[in-house]
C-alpha cells in the first residue's frame, strides 16, 4: 500500500507568480471618468455610496430608505422608490440625444441597420402597444428566444416598459431547454424570429420553438419576427408576425410604473456546473449598479462607440448591451454572427467600420484569436480602441499578454471583470484610469463591492494564500432569489459561510481565488474543479495558464482523475496554435514546461491533444466533462453543451494515448 499523502492543509495553494505589471499612461488617467482612487475609499460606506449612484438614473418618486437587509439574505434596494428602467434608458434622452445612435447593428450577412435614440423609443413603444394588445400585464412573464437583431433588445425594454418581466433564453439552445426554462418560469407570450443566421446557415428558431410550446401550456401567444423572410408554420389564433402586430400601433405609451424591488427579468445561469438556476433580478438597484459600472469600468465617454460582444442571452448582454449602455446614453455595435464569418477577421472589420473605442469580449474568444494567428487582426486598423475588457472565465496571463499586445497594441488598458448571472454586473475589475493591471489579475473589487477571501471555516485568508471567494455586504444588482425556490437561494449562496445567529450573511460565488500581497485578486476558476494532488489543492487554472504561456498552446483544460497513490492525478487536454503538430516530444515538453513554471508537483500525468474542448453554450469550459472521460466514467450531462461531438472523439483520443503515457512521478 502506498503512504497516504498528507494534505497541506491549504485551501488552495497560490502556484503562479506573475510579476508583469501594467500602469495607466498619464494621458489616460488624465481624461478619465475616475482618476483617483479616492473613489474606493468613497466606497466603504457603501450604502450612502450606491445612494449617491442613484442620481444616475431617473425615479419617478424617492425611496424611502437606501437598503433593507433586515431580512436577509433577502434583500430591498432604493426602498419603495418608483420608476420604469425604459423611462432612464429612452424617454430622458430624447430631448439631448434623440438623434444620437442607440444601436450600430451589423448583419452576420453584411446588411446592416441604424437605430437612434428615438427610433429606439418608438419602436419600444409600439411593440409594447401590441403586447399588451395581446393580454400582457404588469408582471407577466414573457419568454424570448431570438437571434441577435435589433428586436431583441426591443423585446426586453418592450416587456420592462409594461412591467412585465422577461426570460431570455440563448437562441442557440435546443427546444427541449427552451421549454423547459418556459415552463419554470411559466411565460405567457413567447417571441422569436423565423429563422436566425449563424456562421452562413439559417437556424430554423421558429421550428425550435413551435416543438418546444407543444408541451409549454402557459404559453398563449408567439411573436414572430422576420429575420430571413422564411416560410414558417403559423398556428391560427396563437402566432403573430411582430410586423403584423406593430402595424397599427401607437409609437407612444406610457410607462408602466413599477416599484424599485419589482422584478425585471428571470435568466438561467450558463450551466456550467449542472442545472441552470432561474436567477430573479430586481429593477431600481439593477439599473443603478449597470450604469455606474458600465460609465465606469469601460470609461464611457459622450461620442464613443461600445461594442460588446456577448449574446443577449446571456447576463453580459442584458447588462452590457441593453441595461447598463442604454441608461448611459452610449452608442453601442450589436453584431448578428459567429467571429468567423466570412473569414477570421469579421470582428476586426467590425472594429475598423464603425471605429469601435471600447471592446469588450470573452478569454474563449481570445483564445480562439491567438490559434487563428495574428495575420487576421493585422488586416485592420485597430486604432480607434481605447479600452478592451473579457468577462466569463479567468483570463491566463499569456492570453492577456496576447490581447494586449495584438489588439490593444500595448495603448489600451484592459479591464478583467469577474461577476456572474447573480451578481447582475461587474463585481471584481481594474478602474482604467486608477488601477494598474497584472496579467490573469480581475485586480480587486469596485468601490461600493465587498469582497474576501475565506478558508474552510469561514476565515479570511491572510495576503498571498487562497481559497474561497466570497462577497461580504449586499450589492444593488444582487439577485433577489431564485425563481419560486427562495430556499434554494438562501442555501446555494448563503448557506456555507453565514452565520444566521450573529447576523452576519456571507455570499459564496462558488469559485476559488488568491490574494497577492498587494491585495489583487486572482480568480482560479471554480472551487469544484480544484485538484487535490498528494495532499496539495492545485487551482486547474494556474495549471492551464501555465500551459498556455508555451508558445505552442492556444488553449488547455485541466482536470484532476482520480489516481491510487496521489489522490488525484492532473489529465490536461491542450489545443495548439493553428501551425503546430502535437507530438510525442511537445508532449514531454510542455510537462517539463508547467513543472519549471509552477512546480513539480502540478506536472500533467497525461496530455491529450485535441483540436477542441469541450464547452458550454456561452463557451465555457466544461471541465466536470473531461473528468468524467479521464476517469472514463459515463458522460455526465451535455444539454448545455456546444460541441457534443468534441467530447466523444476527445474521450477516443484519451483512451489510445493514456496507454502511451507514464500515469505518475
Ligand atoms: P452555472 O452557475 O450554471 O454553473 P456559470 O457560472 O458559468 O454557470 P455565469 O453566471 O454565466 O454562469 O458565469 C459566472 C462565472 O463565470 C463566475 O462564477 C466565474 O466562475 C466565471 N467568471 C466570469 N468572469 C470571470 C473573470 N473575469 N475571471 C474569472 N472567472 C470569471
Ligand atoms: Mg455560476
Amino acid at each position: 500500500m502506498p503512504e497516504m499523502p498528507e494534505d497541506s492543509g491549504v485551501t488552495i495553494e497560490a502556484l503562479m507568480d506573475e510579476q508583469r505589471t501594467f500602469a495607466p499612461s498619464p494621458s489616460f488617467s488624465a481624461q478619465a471618468n475616475i482618476s483617483s482612487p479616492s473613489i474606493y475609499e468613497e466606497g466603504e460606506d457603501y450604502v450612502s455610496f450606491w445612494e449617491k449612484q442613484a442620481d444616475r438614473i431617473s425615479w419617478r418618486s424617492p425611496w424611502s430608505k437606501v437598503l433593507d437587509w433586515s431580512n436577509a439574505p433577502f434583500a430591498k434596494w432604493y426602498v419603495d422608490a418608483k420608476l420604469n428602467v425604459t423611462e432612464s434608458c429612452l424617454d430622458r434622452h430624447l430631448e439631448t440625444k434623440g438623434d444620437k445612435v442607440a444601436f450600430y447593428f451589423e448583419g452576420e450577412p453584411g446588411d446592416t441597420r441604424t437605430l437612434t435614440y428615438r427610433e429606439l423609443y418608438h419602436e419600444v413603444n409600439k411593440f409594447a402597444n401590441g403586447l399588451e394588445s395581446l393580454g400582457v400585464q404588469k408582471g407577466d412573464r414573457i419568454a424570448i428566444y431570438m437571434g441577435m437583431i435589433p428586436e431583441l433588445p426591443i423585446a426586453l425594454l418592450a416587456s420592462a416598459r409594461l412591467g412585465a418581466t422577461h426570460s431570455v433564453v440563448f437562441g442557440g439552445f435546443s427546444s427541449d431547454s427552451l421549454r423547459d426554462r418556459i415552463n419554470d418560469a411559466e411565460a405567457k407570450v413567447l417571441i422569436t424570429c423565423d429563422e436566425a443566421w449563424r456562421n452562413g446557415n439559417r437556424i430554423a428558431l421558429k421550428e425550435y420553438a413551435d416543438s418546444a410550446v407543444e408541451e409549454c401550456p402557459s404559453i398563449e401567444k408567439v411573436v414572430v419576427v422576420a429575420r430571413t423572410n422564411a416560410e414558417v408554420a403559423m398556428a391560427d389564433g396563437r402566432d403573430i408576425f411582430y410586423h403584423d402586430l406593430i402595424a397599427t400601433m401607437s409609437d407612444e405609451k406610457e410607462a408602466t410604473e413599477t416599484d424599485s424591488e419589482d422584478p425585471l427579468f428571470i435568466l438561467y445561469t450558463s450551466g456550467t456546473t449542472g442545472r441552470p438556476k432561474g436567477i430573479q433580478h430586481s429593477t431600481g438597484g439593477y439599473l443603478v449598479g449597470t450604469s455606474f459600472t458600465h460609465a465606469n469600468v469601460f470609461d464611457i465617454k459622450d461620442d464613443d462607440i461600445y461594442w460588446c460582444t456577448a449574446d443577449i442571452g446571456w447576463v453580459t448582454g442584458h447588462s452590457y448591451i441593453v441595461y447598463g449602455p442604454l441608461a448611459n446614453g452610449c452608442t453601442s455595435v450589436i453584431y448578428e454572427g459567429v467571429p468567423n464569418f466570412p473569414d477570421k477577421d469579421r470582428f476586426w472589420d467590425i472594429i475598423a467600420k464603425y471605429k469601435v473605442t471600447q471592446f469588450y469580449t470573452a478569454p474563449t474568444a481570445i483564445r480562439t484569436f491567438m490559434k487563428w494567428g495574428t495575420e487576421f487582426p493585422e488586416r485592420h486598423d485597430l486604432s480607434s480602441l481605447k479600452v478592451i475588457g473579457t468577462v466569463g472565465e479567468p483570463i491566463n496571463p499569456e492570453a492577456w499578454i496576447w490581447y494586449n499586445e495584438t489588439i490593444g497594441k500595448g495603448t489600451c488598458p484592459i479591464v478583467d471583470t469577474w461577476w456572474q448571472t447573480e451578481t447582475g454586473h461587474i463585481m471584481i475589475s481594474p478602474l482604467p484610469g486608477v488601477t494598474t493591471t497584472k496579467p490573469g489579475s480581475a485586480t480587486v473589487p469596485l468601490p461600493g463591492i465587498g469582497a474576501d477571501i475565506v478558508d474552510d471555516e469561514g476565515h479570511s485568508v491572510p495576503l498571498g494564500g487562497g481559497g474561497y471567494l466570497v462577497l461580504t455586504h449586499p450589492w444593488p444588482g444582487m439577485l433577489r432569489t431564485i425563481y419560486k425556490d427562495p430556499e434554494r437561494f438562501k442555501e446555494t449562496y448563503w448557506g456555507r459561510f453565514s452565520k444566521p445567529e450573529e447576523n452576519k450573511w456571507v455570499y459564496f460565488a462558488g469559485d476559488g481565488a488568491k490574494r497577492d500581497t498587494d491585495g489583487y485578486f486572482w480568480l482560479l476558476g471554480r472551487v469544484d474543479d480544484v485538484m487535490n494532488v498528494s495532499g496539495h489543492r492545485i487551482s486547474t487554472l494556474e495549471v492551464e495558464s501555465a500551459l498556455v504561456d508555451h508558445h505552442a498552446v492556444a488553449e488547455a483544460a485541466v482536470v484532476g482523475r482520480n489516481d491510487a497513490i496521489t489522490g488525484q492525478a492532473i489529465a490536461a487536454f491542450v489545443t495548439l496554435k493553428g501551425n503546430v503538430e502535437g507530438n510525442e516530444m511537445l508532449l514531454q515538453e510542455l510537462r517539463e514546461h508547467v513543472a519549471t513554471k509552477i512546480g513539480k508537483i502540478a506536472r500533467p500525468a497525461s496530455i491529450v491533444f485535441t483540436d477542441e474542448l469541450p464547452k458550454t453554450r456561452s463557451g465555457k469550459i466544461m471541465r466536470r466533462l473531461l473528468r468524467d472521460i479521464s476517469e472514463q466514467r459515463k458522460l455526465g450531462d451535455v444539454t448545455t453543451l456546444a460541441n457534443a461531438d468534441v467530447v466523444r472523439e476527445i474521450a477516443e483520443r484519451a483512451q489510445n494515448q493514456a496507454s502511451s503515457q507514464a500515469s505518475q512521478e
